[in-house]
């Protein structure tokens, strides 16, 4: 466990001022025998951390018997030999200084199986005060206390506004594996048979996002059956041991539960090992379906988000960018092609004597021709160009990767397609519109407003020269 360790940490209990001697007085009291009633698990160790004494619950805990380990290195006990050499450093060295602190760390049973365990421990000094050994209480961690911890930290996680939606999933999936002292935690997504990993928290590095399984192959089917959370600690001793996830995975530990959102069913937020780990008791299914629920709305408040901020950048009449989202992403397009040194091109479209449209036919048929206009210019353009509507009947059109002449090609392009096909204007009738462009590539230089100045004097260009054509900026 690292300084910087989260669950590091607690008070140090140091010595009071009591009567040491009080104590003495029961000349027949036994250590032994007090440690053996306790139900934490006690563990003695010498100054070299060799195992002196476990009582009878720390055999029961950590599956060892005392004849089996005494002499031996504590290291034993831990699941991370990064842990045990840490806590030699802080806390397990004659330099160290006295007094009892409370950690959490996790811990190995002699099955491999693994769990977090709340550990009380310091040095036990002799009559000078010099370290003679060190002693810990060790009980599970997954208490109720733990819980509220884990709960304060998820509160802090999803409160807090300088994360993304993809930094708060990721820390809820590492603070969940932390609670439940497993390995892998995974975020995914169902649609129909195929479960697909959103997000993932994964030490080994060997899972990532987008990975799909087939869903009959996970644990998470039983999730999905039970319709909330399940919990198998020991995959191996269970009734589930044919599932193909233990034949494929040897996953022996496994908590999960189905994510609603909005009512409708998500995927699921799951927690697994290829150790087993202790019984999950019924406070973890609750805290399980309490993380799955906090993702659940979080993942809803993210969809929400993206559709506001989609609101924000379309414009309503013709499902294109508006005018702000085409400035947005011109900035950024224009900041690449400079770095890339690729062409660049940026092209404004005018709807010729529109304001007669709206005289002669209404302001609804005019709205018709601009959603008509809108659709020929998806038609002429490519999936990665943008196209967006600056205002009134004024269009823009950015082309990466593309110089003046292929603006042109495009341009040519959409007016013979606008020449090709009347608008409706009403039920019966329909008119041919004209449109004016002009057209500016980008220079070495170009700002925003350079560029757009540029563009704007070649459409005016246009516009004089007899409209129905396109002019390229000669600047
Ligand atoms: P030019 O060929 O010089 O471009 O002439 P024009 O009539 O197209 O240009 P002008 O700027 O004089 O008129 C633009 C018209 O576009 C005026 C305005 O009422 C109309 N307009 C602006 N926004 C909308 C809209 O959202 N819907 C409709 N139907 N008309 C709009
Ligand atoms: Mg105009
Ligand atoms: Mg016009």
């Amino acid at each position: 466990m690292s300084p910087t360790d989260p669950y590091a940490g607690g008070q140090a209990h140091n010595a009071g001022t009591a009567d040491r001697d009080a104590l003495t007085a029961f000349s027949s009291f036994s250590l032994a025998n007090l440690f053996d009633t306790l139900p934490e698990a006690v563990v003695v160790a010498d100054r070299e951390r060799r195992v002196v004494y476990i009582n009878a619950a720390a055999e029961t805990l950590f599956g060892y018997r005392l004849e089996d380990l005494r002499g031996r290195k504590t290291d034993v006990f831990y699941a991370d030999q990064a842990d045990f050499l840490n806590m030699g450093k802080q806390r397990y060295n004659t330099t160290a200084s006295p007094g009892f602190s409370a950690y959490r760390v996790l811990y190995q049973c002699s099955d491999g199986s693994r769990f977090l365990g709340q550990t009380s421990a310091g040095g036990l000094s002799g009559a000078q005060g010099e370290i003679q050994g060190y002693l810990a209480l060790i009980r599970p961690a997954r208490s109720a206390e733990q819980s509220v911890d884990t709960l304060q930290r998820l509160h802090a996680i999803t409160a807090d506004a300088n994360r993304d939606h993809s930094e708060r999933m990721a820390a809820v999936l590492e603070l969940g594996a932390r609670h439940f002292g497993l390995d892998l935690a995974i975020l995914s997504s169902i649609q129909g048979d195929v479960y697909r990993v959103e997000h993932c928290h994964d030490p080994s590095g060997g899972l990532s996002p987008g990975t799909t399984f087939d869903l009959g192959g996970t644990y998470c089917v039983h999730a999905l059956k039970a319709e909330g959370p399940v919990g198998f600690h020991h995959t191996g001793e269970s009734e589930i041991r044919t599932h193909p996830c233990y034949r494929d995975f040897g996953l022996e530990a496994y908590i999960g539960s189905p994510i609603q959102v909005n009512g409708t069913l998500y995927g699921t937020l799951n927690f697994s090992s290829v150790q087993a780990c202790e019984p999950f008791s019924r406070d973890d299914l609750v805290f399980m379906q309490l993380l799955a629920d906090t993702v659940g709305y979080e993942i809803h408040r993210n969809t929400m988000q993206n559709q506001l901020g989609m609101l924000a950048r379309t414009d309503e009449l013709t499902g294109l960018a508006n005018r702000r989202a085409v400035m947005e992403s011109l900035r950024w397009q224009m900041s690449h092609s400079l770095r890339s040194g690729l062409p660049l091109t940026v092209m404004s479209l005018d709807l010729d004597h529109f304001k007669s449209i709206n005289d002669t036919w209404g302001h609804a048929a005019g709205d018709d021709v601009l959603r008509g206009f809108s659709s020929l210019l998806a038609a002429v353009t490519r999936e990665v160009d943008l196209r967006g509507r600056f205002g009134g009947e004024e269009f823009i059109v950015v082309l990466p990767d593309t110089n003046a002449d292929g603006g042109c090609v495009v341009g040519e392009r959409l007016r013979r397609r606008l020449g090709e096909t009347p608008m409706a204007v009403s039920k019966k009738e329909s008119l041919t519109v004209t449109v004016s462009a002009g057209l500016a590539s980008l220079q070495p230089g170009d700002t925003v407003e350079s560029i757009l100045n540029r563009v704007d004097r070649a459409l005016y260009q246009a516009k004089q020269n007899g409209r129905d054509r396109l002019c390229v900026s000669e600047e």
